[in-house]
Formats: C-alpha cells, sequence, structure tokens
C-alpha cells in the first residue's frame, strides 16, 4: 500500500511538472482579422501601388501564409469558424436567408459552443476583444459573455444601423459621412459612443489593443483584434488622408499597415516577441461590387460572398520570432479554423471530446518542419457545400457570381474541376480529364455531409420587441 501511493504521489508530481512546463511554454496569442480585405491588397502579396511595410516586415520574419481559407465567404458564419474551430453550419452560424447577422438580429453565438478565447481562458490566459464582433451583439452573445474578459469594439458591420436621411442606396457611400450610421462603439457590455467616430476607430482599436497587452505583460495573455475595415463605408484618420496611390481604400489599408505594425513593436520593446505568435488574416475576400471602393482579390477569381477563391483565400501571415523561421513563404493549406486548434494546442488545452471541431494543429507545418496536416477545405455557401478543394484539386458542385444579393445559383453535375496549384484563377475546367479525381472528391464531400447534424440557424432569430 505505501508504495501503491507512493507511485501515485510520484504519478501527481510528474503530472502537475508536465502542466506547469507546458504552461510556461505556452506563448500569448494575437489574431488581426481584416474586414473584407482582398488576397491582392497587400504589399506582399503583390499590390503594385499601395504601401504595407510593416506587414512586409511581420511577412520577411515570419510564414507567408499563400494558401489559407476562412470558414465561410461572409462575415459572421466567417468569424463563427475562427472562434469555434468549427465550419458554421455546426453551430447554427449561418444560414440560407440572411448571410450576417443584423441589428435586428435576436439569434447570435451559442453558449453551448466552446470559444478560443473561452478555451483560452481555462488555461489562465488574460483576453481581450477589440473590434469588430459580429457574432451577436444582445449581451448573452457579446464577447464578455464569451470568454473575453474585456471588449471595445463596434458590435457588427459598420454599414449597419444606416440613419433615415442618409442618402439612398450606394450613394453615402463614395463620399461617406460618420454621421449617416448610427452603428454603436461598445465597451463591454455598454455603448460608450454613438454613432462611433469611424475616422478614428483603426487608431482607437490599435491603442487599447496595445494597452492591453502592456498591462498584461506579465501574464499569458490572448488579443483577438478584428478591425471593423476596410469594410465599406471607408475611414481613416486625418494623418492617413490622400498618403496612397490607390486612393481612399489605399490610405485605409496604409492606417491598418500602420496599426499592425504597433503590435510587433510593442511586443520588442517588452521583450515578448520570442513569446507571442501573432497572426494576420481577414474574414473574407473583398467587395468587388463597390468598385474601388472594394479591394482585389489579386490573381484570385471573384471576391466575397462566393465561393471562388477571391471569396475564401485570404493574404496570411504567421509571426512568431526564435520558432517559425524567418523568411518563409508556405503554399501548405490552412484556414482560420487552424487558428484555433493550433492556439489551443500551443496553451496546452484539450478540445472537448462531444463535438466535431474542424482545425488542425499547424505548429510543425508553420516551423517548416512537416506538411500540413490540412488537405481539404470546404467552401459553404450558406448552409450549401459549393465545392471541396483536395490537395490541389478544387471541385465546384455549384458556382455564383458577385455578392449583389439576387444573381443566379448554377448547379454542375458533374462538377467543375480546377488544379490550383497550376491554375490559381480558376479559369481552365479540366473536369473531362480527371474523372478519377471527381470521383473521390464526391466521395470526401458525402463522408463530409454524413457528420453534419443539422442545427436551426441561429441568423434566422429575429430581435423580440
Ligand atoms: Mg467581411
Amino acid at each position: 500500500m505505501p508504495f501503491r501511493f507512493l507511485l501515485s504521489l510520484i504519478a501527481v508530481f510528474s503530472f502537475s511538472n508536465v502542466e506547469l512546463a507546458a504552461k510556461a511554454d505556452s506563448p500569448n496569442i494575437v489574431v488581426i482579422f481584416c474586414d473584407d480585405l482582398g488576397y491582392g491588397d497587400l504589399g506582399c502579396f503583390g499590390h503594385p501601388t499601395i504601401k504595407t511595410p510593416n506587414l512586409n516586415r511581420m511577412a520577411t520574419e515570419g510564414v507567408r501564409l499563400t494558401q489559407f481559407y476562412v470558414g465561410a465567404p461572409v462575415c459572421t458564419p466567417s468569424r463563427a469558424a475562427l472562434m469555434t474551430g468549427r465550419l458554421p453550419i455546426r453551430s447554427g452560424m449561418c444560414s440560407d436567408k440572411r448571410r450576417v447577422l443584423f441589428p435586428d438580429s435576436g439569434g447570435g453565438i451559442p453558449a453551448s459552443e466552446v470559444t478560443l478565447a473561452e478555451g483560452l481562458k481555462q488555461q489562465g490566459y488574460a483576453t481581450a476583444c477589440v473590434g469588430k464582433w459580429h457574432l451577436g451583439h444582445l449581451p448573452q452573445f457579446l464577447p464578455t459573455s464569451n470568454g473575453f474578459d474585456s471588449y471595445f469594439g463596434i458590435p457588427y458591420s459598420n454599414d449597419m444601423d444606416r440613419v433615415n436621411d442618409a442618402p439612398r442606396g450606394r450613394e453615402p457611400f463614395w463620399n461617406p459621412k460618420v454621421e449617416y450610421w448610427n452603428v454603436p462603439l461598445m465597451r463591454n457590455l455598454e455603448i460608450a459612443e454613438r454613432p462611433a467616430d469611424q475616422t478614428t476607430i483603426t487608431r482607437r482599436y490599435t491603442e487599447e489593443a496595445i494597452s492591453f497587452i502592456t498591462k498584461n505583460k506579465d501574464e499569458k495573455f490572448f488579443l483577438y483584434l478584428p478591425h471593423s475595415l476596410p469594410h465599406v463605408p471607408l475611414f481613416r484618420s486625418k494623418e492617413f488622408e490622400g498618403r496612397s496611390l490607390r486612393g481612399l481604400y489605399g490610405d485605409v489599408i496604409e492606417e491598418i499597415d500602420w496599426s499592425v505594425g504597433q503590435v510587433p513593436q510593442t511586443l520588442r520593446d517588452l521583450k515578448l516577441d520570442q513569446n507571442t505568435i501573432v497572426w494576420f488574416t481577414s474574414d473574407n475576400g473583398p467587395w468587388l461590387t463597390f468598385n474601388d471602393h472594394g479591394g482585389s482579390a489579386g490573381l484570385l477569381r471573384e471576391g466575397k460572398g462566393t465561393t471562388w477563391d477571391g471569396g475564401m483565400r485570404e493574404p496570411s501571415i504567421c509571426w512568431w520570432p526564435g520558432t517559425i523561421p524567418a523568411g518563409q513563404v508556405s503554399a501548405e493549406l490552412g484556414t482560420t479554423m487552424d487558428i484555433y486548434s493550433t492556439s489551443l494546442a500551443l496553451a496546452g488545452a484539450k478540445l472537448e471530446k462531444d463535438r466535431i471541431v474542424d482545425g488542425y494543429d499547424l505548429t510543425e507545418s508553420l516551423k517548416g518542419k512537416s506538411k500540413s496536416p490540412r488537405e481539404i477545405v470546404y467552401y459553404y455557401r450558406g448552409t450549401k457545400l459549393m465545392a471541396l478543394r483536395k490537395g490541389p484539386w478544387k471541385a465546384h458542385f455549384a458556382t455564383q457570381e458577385s455578392y449583389t444579393g439576387n444573381n443566379k445559383l448554377t448547379e454542375h453535375d458533374p462538377p467543375v474541376l480546377y488544379n490550383l496549384e497550376v491554375d490559381p484563377s480558376e479559369k481552365w475546367d479540366v473536369a473531362d480529364q480527371h474523372a478519377d479525381v471527381i470521383a473521390e472528391i464526391k466521395v470526401a464531400a458525402e463522408a463530409h455531409k454524413a457528420t453534419v447534424v443539422a442545427v436551426p440557424s441561429q441568423l434566422e432569430i429575429p430581435l423580440s420587441k
């Protein structure tokens, strides 16, 4: 008995030691998320006139991810995928009737989901959300009810709550004025300012983010910094007016680039750079129907709202000096759901066993030590699986063009097939040469569909009066 007791004591102590070691090694985690940024909108992703020296430097010091995807081509479901590590169809955070949440929505992220912030909080992280949330604006859905210690930001899109006497249609976007959109700026559960002064929003998000990092320099922290921009209407502060050859949109990106630069600079100043992983990406592709007020998907086809790659592949960077080797360009597959799984793995958290998590731990792949564990990307529009990528091959079962809300869905049987590594612009359908690939992708699609359980859509719940 004494011997067995001793053995169990040793077991307990070794287990605690392992836990403590894992915790001490866990990095701080920062996720910088843009809104409607296109694959071609950064200097380091090929834009000829938008200057992004800070993002370029981050890319040079870390890894530039050239085949990195989101979980959906519009805001709400895409953010749900990042926050839950799950395709939005599993959480009810998508719909075929309403594509995102609106100020008149009564739904939001279900309490049963384990958000990235909740998972990290359980591991002892201090957590903050600064920026656009868009997973429900009622108190029970806001960040502070979902694992974040604090929240500062506009809770949904910056073009919502348009005032009655603002010009109709798209007119107010071409010469945007703050007072056209009565969007709230919230601090935790309270409205701090309304309408939010959007001209200074990027600067104020940045100040809030830097202050959170500084305050928590001696703790493990998770900062989620989802910018409200460059979603239309476009605003930037005085210092960035008229700076970019790309016009207003370029000014907005250059201010975001300035903001991004403050994060690694602060981490260097506080000597936290070797112990912090920073991700940069966006929620979905550019809103092309807004002409020069929308971004560019570069060589990718189409944009926001569509399941062409321009709608769902994002310019992405991951930075962790000393752990992720500098100067890598990785064409390995990844998604924002993998940010969830990678972060929780780095924090030593265990994933819930009672649910399917769609993310993968990319740590070894980011270090350049192995291939990405991800082989498949699912492209959903609402609840419909429109396309599936397996390795280099992408088969479209259905397609729909620009995000205008009234365009036609076209079904394809057999599917249209592209080799994205040969043909990233999705120009040359090679279905008739690769019946075997199509058969394989169809099997993968059916196997995936068998894992999906229908849940009620949160996006269709009206606000009760
Ligand atoms: Mg968006």
